[in-house]
C-alpha cells in the first residue's frame, strides 16, 4: 500500500540467531506482551530499567559479551523462538474479530490526534486524551482493524516535571533523541525525505514524516524541524500545546490540512476520517478543498466530506474546546476561502460560534457541524454535550441533538500487571484475552482463592513501594533535594498498610485537594494506630495553567507537614511508567472532580483491572461501572451547584473512609490474615469492570456504530 520505504537503521548488529531483536524493538508489539520484555530485561535488567525500558537503547548499550552468551543459551534461545513465533503468527493473523465479522467490508480509517500515549520512551501526551489515543491503535491491532493513525512529533515531547522545595512545578525540556526511538523516516524510492507542503502566510512549510509500528497499525507522525524551514516554523513541533495562539493554530493546520496531505503522499485512501477531539477539524476543509479541485462544487464536496468524518468530543470544560479569533483565522487561512470557492463570511459561518462576549471560529463547532458521526465518551457527557451543543440544531430537543456516546475504555494488556495476566492463564485458559469481553468467562472470577489474589496484590504493592523508595533514594543522590523533600517523595511508605492513589492531570476541577480540604479531620482518619492510611499524589499541570500549579502548590505543602508522618506524598513527574505502578500497587484509586467535568476518566478503569477499588465522584465512566458492591461512591448521583457540592462531596469522602472503606480493609481478616470480605468487593470490581471497560469493547462500538455507517 505504501508508495515508499521506510528505512530501519542498521546502526547496531547483533550475533546472527537473535537478530530479530532489532525487528522487535521497532515494533510497540512488545510493549503489551510481558514475554517480549523479557527477551531485554532477562539477559541485563539493570541495564532495561537505566534506559527507562527503551529496547533500542537497550540493544545500543548492551555489552557484546551479554549478547553472545545469549545467543547460546538454550533457555534463552527457546524463549526467543516462542516469542518471535507468537508475534509473526499476530502479525500474519487472518482470523481476527474484524476479519471474521465483517470479511467483505472495503476500506480504511484514518485516525487523527493531537496527542498518542504509547509507551513512557515516546512521551508525546500529556493525559488521558494521549493515553486513549495510544490504547485505541493497540486495540485496532490486535482485533484487526484497518486504520491508520496520524499527528505531531514533537522533538522536545512533554515536559519532565519537579517539584521547588515550596511546592512550585518546574518544567523541564529536553531534546529527544530520535535515533533511539522507535521510528522510521518515510523516504522517497531515491532516498531523499519524503516531505509534504502545508500553506502559510509567509510561504509554505515543509513536513516530514516519521512511521511508529503498533503491532499491525501504523502511526504517522509529522515534524516540521528540517533545515529548509525558518527558525519559527521549525518549532512548531517542538512542544505539545503552545499556549501561544499563533503557533496553535499553526500546528493545527498542520494537524488537519497536513495530515491528509501526509496519508495521500503516503498512498492510503481512507474511507472514513475520525478526529479525536477538535484539533484536527480542519481537516474536513482540506478533504473538501480536494474535491472542488476535483471539479465538484463546494456544498457537494463538503456534503461528501461530511458524510465519512466521524467527531469525538472530550471535554465539558472551556480550555479543552479550542476556539480562535476571527481576526487569526484571516491570518492563517485567508488563501483557503477562494481555493473553497466561498467568501470570507461563508467561511467564517462554518464554524461560528456566538458567545456572549463575542464571535470566535470553533475547532468542536466546524467538527461537529461536518461529521456524521458524533460521539461523547460516557453516557454523562453524553447528556451534558447534547445540552452544551444544543444550540447548533435548535430545532430540536435536547434528547434528540445528533450526539451518541461511546464510553472509552482501556487497552487490557497494557495496563494489567503480568502476575494477573498469570492468574487469569491459570483460572481462565491461555486464550483469555482473546475471549476478554465474554461475560461468561468471567463468570470464573469465584475459582480464583482468595489468598492467591491476596499475595498477588501484596506482592504487586510491595513492588511499588521500592519503586518509589528507590527513586527517592536516585533523586536525594543526585542533589538538589531538601531533606523534607525525600519524606515527600515516599521514603516512609509502608507497604503493609492501606494505600490510596491520586494521579492524573492537575486541573482544578479535578479537586485534587478536597482530600486535604478538612486537613485536621485526614491526620486523624490516617493516623489511627492500628489502621493507617496512606495517600500517594502525583500528576502535571499544563506550563501555563497557572491555578493548576496553585493546586499542585497546596497539596505539596500539606504532603511536607510532619504531622501525616509520612504518609502522604506526592510523586514527581507523573508519566505511563509511574502510572502503571500506581494503578497496579494502589489499594484504592481515588477520583474527585467537580460533576459533570470528567467527561470520562480512565486511569480507574486500568486500577479496576488490577484489582484496587475505585473511590470515585459518581461523573464520566464511575458513575455507569459503579453498582454498589464494586467500589465507593463519593457523593450523591446528582447535579449540585459547586459550592453544595465542595461540601457534600467532602463530607461523603471522608464519611466513607471511617465507616466503610478502612474498617473493610483492616477488620475481618482470617487466621492468615486474609481480609476475605475486602477481596470480595476487588473479585467484583475485576469482573464488571474489566470487559466493559476495555477497548476491545470500545472499539466494537466505533466501528459498528461510527466506522462502519462512514465507510459506506
Ligand atoms: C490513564 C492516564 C491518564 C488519564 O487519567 P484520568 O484522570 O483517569 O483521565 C493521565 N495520565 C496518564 C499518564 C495516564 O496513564
Amino acid at each position: 500500500m505504501t508508495k515508499f520505504k521506510s528505512k530501519l537503521p542498521n546502526t547496531f548488529d547483533l550475533p546472527r540467531r537473535i537478530n530479530r531483536l532489532r525487528e522487535l524493538s521497532y515494533n510497540l508489539w512488545w510493549v503489551w506482551n510481558p514475554t517480549a520484555q523479557r527477551l531485554f530485561n532477562r539477559i541485563d535488567n539493570n541495564l532495561w530499567e537505566t534506559v527507562n525500558h527503551n529496547p533500542i537503547r537497550w540493544l545500543r548499550e548492551v555489552s557484546r559479551p551479554t549478547l553472545n552468551a545469549a545467543s547460546q543459551d538454550p533457555i534463552y534461545l527457546e524463549l526467543y523462538d516462542r516469542v518471535f513465533a507468537e508475534y509473526d503468527a499476530y502479525l500474519a493473523r487472518k482470523d481476527t474479530w474484524y476479519g471474521t465479522t465483517h470479511p467483505t467490508q472495503q476500506g480504511q480509517i484514518a485516525y487523527f490526534s493531537m496527542e498518542f500515549g504509547l509507551h513512557e520512551t515516546l512521551p508525546i501526551y500529556s493525559g488521558g486524551l494521549g493515553v486513549l489515543s495510544g490504547d485505541h491503535l493497540k486495540e485496532t491491532s490486535d482485533i484487526g482493524l484497518p486504520l491508520v493513525g496520524i499527528g505531531l512529533l514533537y522533538t522536545e515531547g512533554y515536559f519532565s516535571q519537579r517539584i521547588s522545595e515550596d511546592g512550585w512545578q518546574e518544567a523541564i525540556n529536553n531534546p529527544l533523541d530520535f535515533s533511539n526511538l522507535p521510528l522510521n523516516l518515510v523516504l522517497n524510492k531515491d532516498g531523499s525525505e519524503l516531505t509534504i507542503q502545508v500553506d502559510f502566510p509567509d510561504g509554505p512549510v515543509n513536513v516530514r514524516i516519521w512511521e511508529v509500528r503498533i503491532g499491525r497499525t501504523p502511526l504517522y507522525l509529522m515534524d516540521t524541524n528540517m533545515d529548509s524551514n525558518n527558525p519559527y516554523v521549525r518549532q512548531l513541533t517542538t512542544r505539545l500545546y503552545w499556549s501561544d495562539i499563533n503557533l496553535r493554530i499553526m500546528q493545527e493546520v498542520i494537524l488537519g490540512v497536513g495530515g491528509v496531505r501526509a496519508l495521500r503522499a503516503l498512498g492510503f485512501t481512507p474511507t472514513a476520517w475520525h478526529m479525536n477531539e477538535g484539533h484536527a477539524a480542519f481537516m474536513t476543509l482540506e478533504r473538501a478543498r480536494e474535491m472542488v479541485l476535483a471539479g465538484q462544487s463546494f456544498e457537494e464536496a463538503l456534503a461528501q466530506s461530511k458524510a465519512n468524518n466521524v467527531f469525538t468530543t472530550h471535554t465539558p470544560v472551556p480550555a479543552g474546546n479550542d476556539e480562535f479569533p476571527l481576526w487569526l483565522i484571516d491570518k492563517y487561512l485567508a488563501s483557503l476561502w477562494p481555493q473553497l470557492g466561498i467568501t470570507r463570511d461563508d467561511f467564517m459561518n462554518l464554524a461560528m460560534h456566538h458567545q456572549n462576549w463575542g464571535e470566535t471560529f470553533s475547532m468542536p463547532v466546524l467538527a461537529l457541524k461536518y461529521s456524521n458521526g458524533r460521539n461523547a465518551v460516557s453516557e454523562l457527557h453524553g447528556t451534558v454535550s447534547r445540552q452544551m451543543w444544543n444550540e447548533l440544531w435548535p430545532e430540536l430537543p435536547v434528547e434528540e441533538v445528533p450526539i451518541t456516546f461511546v464510553t472509552n475504555g482501556v487497552h487490557t494488556a497494557t495496563w494489567m500487571a503480568r502476575r494477573v495476566r498469570v492468574l487469569y492463564e491459570k483460572h481462565f485458559g491461555h486464550d483469555w484475552l482473546e475471549r476478554l469481553d465474554d461475560m461468561d468467562m468471567w463468570e470464573k472470577m469465584e475459582n480464583i482463592q482468595d489468598s492467591e489474589l491476596w499475595a498477588v496484590r501484596n506482592h504487586l504493592k510491595r513492588k511499588l513501594s521500592f519503586y518509589i523508595q528507590e527513586r527517592a533514594r536516585q533523586r536525594w543522590i543526585n542533589g538538589g533535594f531538601h531533606p523534607v523533600q525525600v519524606i515527600a517523595s515516599g521514603v516512609m511508605l509502608d507497604p503493609y498498610v492501606l494505600t490510596i492513589g491520586f494521579a492524573r492531570r492537575f486541573a482544578t476541577y479535578k479537586r485534587a485537594s478536597l482530600v486535604t480540604s478538612e486537613f485536621e479531620r485526614l491526620l486523624e482518619i490516617i493516623n489511627q494506630p492500628n489502621r493507617p492510611v496512606q495517600i500517594i499524589f502525583a500528576g502535571k499541570s499544563h506550563p501555563a495553567d497557572e491555578p493548576g500549579k496553585m493546586l499542585i502548590q497546596e497539596v505539596y505543602r500539606a504532603v511536607k507537614r510532619a504531622e501525616n508522618g509520612g504518609r502522604i506524598v506526592f510523586l514527581e513527574d507523573y508519566d505511563m511508567n509511574l502510572a502503571r505502578y500506581l494503578v497496579q500497587g494502589v489499594d484504592v484509586w481515588m477520583n474527585t472532580p467537580r460533576r459533570p467535568n470528567e467527561a470520562s476518566g480512565t486511569s480507574g478503569m486500568k486500577a479496576a483491572l488490577n484489582g484496587a477499588l475505585n473511590f470515585s465522584v459518581l461523573d464520566g465512566w464511575w458513575r455507569e461501572a459503579y453498582n454498589g458492591a464494586n467500589g465507593w461512591a463519593i457523593g450523591p448521583d446528582a447535579d449540585l451547584n459547586e459550592e453544595v457540592q465542595d461540601t457534600a462531596d467532602a463530607e461523603s469522602l471522608y464519611q466513607t473512609l471511617e465507616k466503610e472503606i478502612i474498617p473493610l480493609y483492616y477488620s475481618e481478616r482470617d487466621a492468615n490474615d486474609i481480609p476475605h470480605k475486602w477481596l470480595q468487593r476487588v473479585k467484583e470490581s475485576m469482573r464488571t469492570i474489566t470487559p466493559q471497560f476495555s477497548t476491545r469493547r470500545m472499539l466494537k462500538e466505533y466501528a459498528e456504530r461510527l466506522y462502519l455507517p462512514a465507510m459506506k
